[in-house]
């Protein structure tokens, strides 16, 4: 039998909206690779079931998105350090060994603000949010080497147990303080689920932020929220959060169709159109 062309999908529930398919197809036709990348709806009681069969119908990998980050960890055969310490997967490499589960929310996100500030090196970081994108910016920024991030979130509780986990870096501050924590900041991260398209506005006053301090905000939809235009407009440097969605799709595409593609403003167009 011939080989078949390499595959590979994203898993979600629901996966319609998912940038996946897009980002890895315009890499694909790019580089001229015979291959497929298909998003599956897969239902949370059918995960097992998937991650069973996918490799013996030729998939070579997968993304996985919301809901199935954490179960796809614990269905790993193997998995990275970085996927570990996150607490769950997104990228997915199937070999004859089993499932080998990897995160690269944290690589993709250091390497977008390397893009635009080659020379960042967060101290102390502030960070909004404390759900499954904060733990791979919190792990991101421990590892670039910031001694203090200053944690809030809405419910407390979630902080505090990131705080835990993660030790004595991480400093949680109260929801209704969010602006003041901001002083003496060199890096502010939005990673709480405000700001987007539909959902309700990030209050946040950047009074309290140094003037050179980096903001970055997850929310990519609309790719200018008000976080970044009021950033901006007092004149802190300001990157969107598609460039993260991008990187992070690098080294699953290397891992499963064999070449390591660039980010560039090509594909974040085809990543954009409508
Ligand atoms: P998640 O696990 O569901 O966490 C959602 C976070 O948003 C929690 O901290 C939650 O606070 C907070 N939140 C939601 N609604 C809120 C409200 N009305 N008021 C205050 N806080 C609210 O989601 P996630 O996976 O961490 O994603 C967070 C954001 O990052 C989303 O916008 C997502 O699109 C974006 N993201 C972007 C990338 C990228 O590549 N750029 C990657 C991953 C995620 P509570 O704990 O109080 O509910």
């Amino acid at each position: 039998m011939t080989p078949s062309p390499p595959i590979a999908a994203v898993l979600g529930y629901p996966v319609t909206h998912s940038r996946s398919p897009r980002l890895h197809g315009h890499w694909l036709e790019r580089h001229k690779i015979a291959g497929h990348y298909v998003p599956l709806q897969v239902a949370p009681e059918d995960l097992e079931a998937a991650l069973a069969l996918l490799p013996r119908l030729g998939f070579r990998g997968a993304n996985v998105t919301l809901p199935h980050k954490e179960a796809a960890l614990a269905l790993a055969a193997e998995a990275t350090p970085t996927a570990r310490r996150i607490g769950a997967a997104n990228t997915l490499f199937f070999s004859d060994a089993g499932i080998r589960a990897d995160n690269t929310d944290a690589y993709g996100f250091t390497r977008n603000i390397l893009d635009h500030r080659p020379d960042w090196r967060p101290r102390v970081a502030a960070v909004i949010g404390a759900g499954g994108a904060a733990r791979a910016i919190i792990v991101a920024l421990l590892d670039q080497g910031a001694h203090e991030i200053r944690l809030t979130n809405r419910t407390p509780d979630r902080a505090a147990h990131l705080a835990q986990e993660f030790g004595a870096a991480i400093r949680v501050h109260p929801w209704q303080a969010r602006s003041d924590m901001l002083s003496g900041c060199d890096t502010l991260v939005n990673a709480a689920a405000l700001g987007m398209t539909g959902k309700p506005p990030l209050e946040l006053s950047l009074d309290a932020l140094p003037q050179d301090a980096i903001v970055n905000d997850l929310v990519y939809a609309p790719l200018e929220t008000a976080l970044l235009a009021a950033a901006r407009a007092r004149g802190n440097p300001a990157v969107d959060g598609l460039g993260m969605l991008l990187h992070q799709a690098v080294p699953g595409f290397e891992g499963w169709f064999g070449l390591r593609p660039a980010v560039d403003a090509a594909l974040r167009d085809a990543v954009l159109a409508p």
